[in-house]
């Protein structure tokens, strides 16, 4: 082959996502990864079997229907009532994607023209950088500073330009664990309505906030029109091999990101659609008891990272918690990442490699919570040898 890159100029620089790497590691050297964020026990058994019975009595064992089956779309509008009041059609404002992940594609690739600047939450979760870069637009990073994480609203005003299309938000944001308040998502949405802009909001974590609650962007004044929520089984459900997510949206919206949905995948995950069916319908007391157990994780955690010797940003959601190491004498995460399991057996993720404006990360490493106590117990252990 001749002098020109194999890898397209679009895609120059992302190479392996660090989550291959440091899950890589784990395993190579025996650690205990609180790297990658999935759980190391299973969602419900009732929802697992229905899955099991839904390939054995050939239900979605053929291509499901492209938008996702019925059963399901009806599900994730029924989710959207009863806990946001939320109105969706099914037929018309959902769109089963083949998880969170390709709803984020799907929408950026259909809704971005090249040269189009994306406003993200930096640190941003890393498929967003990638999938802005494919669709050939400009990512366009807010930074998140600590010690709060939030949004600086007036500078996220000075980042509007005619340019300008999409803001993507993310609440509950990972890595930081920050849960936009209504205030701020009030003065977001203004911003959107003034300048016309579209939003993304990635809302995988919904169900993993602490103690403020949730509040979709769509619900807000001028919103519902401009707005792609996305969601997913994974998180909620403590299955995310499963990769069901979802899009609710106005039917324009639905329309356009189907149109690049259904030349992506097409369809995925026939089974499990119907068992996340299932799951949507849950009562209350699952979904409480998934929050509770995770808030006792993370008070498990934080006092062990603390006691460690790490600064603690406790999150008000998502299962992920970010530390600095500085008062632990080191200043580069990703060195520290690198030689964590050989020094004491416990894989953890540099913050640095989610943000654009790398000194604002430089320092922060997020470890992960929805693991069993015992395993998180053992991790602190170690981590108190550093
Ligand atoms: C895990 C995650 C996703 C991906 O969700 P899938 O349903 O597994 O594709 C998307 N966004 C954020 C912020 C996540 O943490």
């Amino acid at each position: 082959m001749g002098a020109r890159p194999l890898l397209n100029r679009r895609l120059a620089g992302l190479g392996t996502t660090i989550f291959a790497e440091m899950s890589a590691l784990a395993a190579a050297t025996g650690s205990i990864n609180l790297g990658q964020g999935f759980p190391d026990t299973d969602g419900p058994r009732e929802i697992a079997e229905a899955a099991a019975e839904a390939v054995l009595t050939g239900r979605g064992n053929q291509y499901p229907p492209g938008p996702g089956i019925p059963g399901l779309r009806t599900a994730i509008a029924e989710h959207q009532q009863r806990f946001y009041g939320l109105a969706y059609d099914p037929d018309s404002e959902v769109l089963v994607t083949a998880g969170a992940t390709e709803a984020i594609a799907a929408a950026l690739l259909a809704l971005l023209e090249p040269g189009d600047e994306v406003i993200a939450f930096e640190p941003f979760y890393d498929s967003y950088a990638a999938c802005i870069a494919m669709a050939g637009a400009v990512r366009v990073p807010l930074t998140l500073r600590q010690p709060s994480f939030r949004p600086d609203l007036d500078e996220l005003r000075s980042l509007i330009t005619p340019r300008t299309r999409l803001l993507l938000i993310n609440t509950p944001h990972n890595p930081t664990g920050t849960v936009l308040t209504p205030a701020e998502l009030a003065a977001i949405a203004e911003l959107a309505v003034e300048h016309d802009l579209l939003v993304i909001t990635d809302e995988v974590y919904e169900h993993l906030v602490f103690a403020t609650g949730h509040h979709p962007i769509a619900g807000l004044p001028g919103m519902r029109e401009r707005t792609v929520a996305i969601s997913s089984a994974g998180k909620t459900f403590s299955f995310t091999g499963w990769k069901v997510g979802w899009v609710t949206a106005s039917a324009p919206l639905v329309s356009a990101v189907r149109t690049a949905k259904q030349y992506l995948t097409y369809v995925s995950a026939g089974p499990f659609q119907y068992a996340v069916a299932e799951a949507l319908h849950l009562p209350d007391g699952y979904f409480d008891a998934l929050r509770a157990d995770l808030l006792r994780k993370r008070d498990l955690l934080a006092d062990g990272l603390s006691a460690a010797g790490f600064q603690v940003f406790s999150p008000e959601g998502t299962y992920f918690i970010t530390t600095d190491i500085t008062p632990l004498g080191e200043k580069d995460g990703l060195e520290f990442c690198r030689s964590l399991p050989e020094r004491c057996g416990v894989v953890a993720i540099p913050n640095v490699v989610f943000y654009d404006n790398t000194e604002a990360g430089r320092s922060l490493v997020r470890f992960t919570f929805c693991k069993r106590d015992e395993v998180l117990r053992e991790a602190v252990e170690r981590l108190g040898r550093l």
